[in-house]
């Protein structure tokens, strides 16, 4: 892939990995917010049981969003790695490039679509 390209690509997974380090800080801060919740209300115990249910259904939604925008960080950090290493829009499976199409939809992708399409085949074969 020439530089051009590399370029083009860099630069829309650092605006996606902007976005990401955004939403995770945001969990962040929401998260504190709940816990610094939690402890201020040590007063109010009984109420605080009774809301307990909801808090940890909502801490478990935060939790699941957390770990998955860490996962899309890590792509991301993998795809600007490969960047870096001029291996970008090459299939880590078989070797292949990956099409721009593909790249331009899922930029972070480290698989070309046959590839993508077989591990689909065989996780739901699995299930
Ligand atoms: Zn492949």
């Amino acid at each position: 892939m020439d530089s051009e390209k590399l370029d083009f690509y860099r630069e829309k997974l650092m605006a996606q990995r902007k976005k990401v380090v955004k939403i995770i800080e945001g969990i962040d801060e929401n998260w504190s917010q709940n816990i610094r919740d939690a402890v201020g209300n040590v007063s109010a115990y009984a109420t605080h049981i009774a809301d307990l249910g909801t808090d940890s259904n909502e801490r478990e939604k935060e939790t699941y969003m957390l770990e998955r925008e860490l996962k899309n960080l890590k792509n991301i950090d993998g795809a600007l790695k490969r960047i870096h290493d001029k291996t970008y829009g090459i299939c880590s499976y078989c070797g292949n490039d990956i099409s721009d199409s593909r790249l331009n939809a899922i930029p972070h992708t480290e698989f070309c679509i046959d590839c993508k399409r077989n591990e689909e085949r065989i996780n739901h074969n699995h299930r």
